[in-house]
């Protein structure tokens, strides 16, 4: 069967969700093939094959940790020459899209980023996109080399899978070419211990009705309660409410939850196009002609300061 090579996003081995998904979605097209770059391969292993990796390639080498994405692209150029894919997959983070970009041109390839789902086509694989601020869906499919694809989170429900998932060592040789950018400093952000925004499976994002960098703890409750990520518009970042890091839609980041809270928020189309993707969306806004209405699954035509409060004591009784 045809192999998929799905590249494994994680922290010292800790697999991250939209690994698994991809995983999921590699099945429909073949075989997946997983690509573990740096230290932790023999914790990974266990999760990957339990999703369907009928293998994991495996490389560390001190390049990766020292510098930018190109010593990574130089170990997964070395496992699509060993493996011959069908197709390649990554996460549609900032990296993945990164390193899947370098690959694609490395390897003569197209590329579609930011992929909501993907299927199995007569002539390829074809994937979904939400493009022009989400106001189309399209369909479609590389038609030059092997298909290079970034998915974005959410997009697939993991599903167990169980398979060999025997590792093998990827020799890697990183060129001097790749030591371009090296990596002089980290700062790990301080953690909130709310999931991360994109990957997130429920996100509560506040808005101008927020009305205060002081009110958005009321945003936070709720968001606590649920196990969710906290979102903000753009409005509330300029005006310092919330850091920029959480700013959702056009010239922020792009959501795809299973929930979607927008709580003050009167749905610009920038906004839109980072989450209107999300499967249930939910609007809290106390002008009942606001645009978001539009598109809302659910909508409650109310003050935030009541309603958000009261859902959150109602979701803690459950
Ligand atoms: P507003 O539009 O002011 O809406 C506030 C809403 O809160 C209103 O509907 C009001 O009825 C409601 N409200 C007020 N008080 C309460 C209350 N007590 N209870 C309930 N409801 C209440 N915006 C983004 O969000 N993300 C982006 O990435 C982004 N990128 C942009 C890029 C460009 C190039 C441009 C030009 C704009 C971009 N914007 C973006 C800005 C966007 O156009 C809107 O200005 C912004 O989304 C508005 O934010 P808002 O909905 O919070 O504020």
């Amino acid at each position: 069967m045809a192999e998929v090579l799905v590249y494994v996003d994680h922290v010292d081995g800790a697999v991250r969700k939209p690994t698994l998904e991809l995983l999921t979605l590699a099945r429909r097209i073949g075989e997946p093939v997983a690509v573990h770059l740096g230290a932790g391969a023999d914790t990974a292993v266990a999760t990957l094959a339990e999703h369907g990796a009928v293998k994991v390639l495996a490389a560390d080498a001190p390049e990766f940790a020292e510098y930018l994405v190109a010593p990574k692209v130089d170990a997964l150029q070395a496992a699509y020459e060993a493996v011959s894919p069908v197709a390649v997959l990554l996460p549609s983070s900032a990296e993945g899209k990164e390193i899947g970009a370098r690959l694609a041109v490395r390897i003569g390839s197209g590329i579609i980023t930011d992929a909501v789902d993907l299927e199995a086509g007569d002539e390829g694989p074809v994937a979904t996109q939400s493009v022009f601020a989400a106001s189309f869906t399209t369909k479609s499919r590389v038609t030059t080399g092997t298909p290079v694809i970034t998915v974005k989170p959410n997009s697939a429900a993991p599903e167990a899978a169980p398979a060999a998932g025997q590792v093998e060592q990827l020799a890697v040789t990183v060129a001097d070419s790749s030591k371009g950018t090296k990596i002089v400093s980290r700062t790990p952000r301080e953690s909130t211990g709310r999931p991360e925004l994109t990957e997130a499976a429920i996100v509560v994002s506040g808005g101008r009705g927020v009305n205060g960098a002081e009110n958005f703890p009321v945003i936070e409750a709720l968001a606590d309660s649920l196990g969710a990520a906290v979102g903000a518009s753009r409005a509330a970042v300029d005006a310092g409410w919330y850091p920029h890091t959480n700013q959702v839609g056009q010239t922020g980041k792009s959501v795809s939850p299973q929930l979607y809270i927008a709580a003050g928020i009167s749905g610009a189309i920038q906004h839109r196009a980072g989450m209107q993707t999300s499967k249930t969306i939910v609007a809290i806004n106390k002008d009942a002609e606001a645009p978001i209405f539009d598109l809302v699954d659910y909508g409650v035509v109310g003050d935030l300061f009541n309603v958000v409060p009261a859902l959150t004591e109602e979701v803690k009784t459950r």
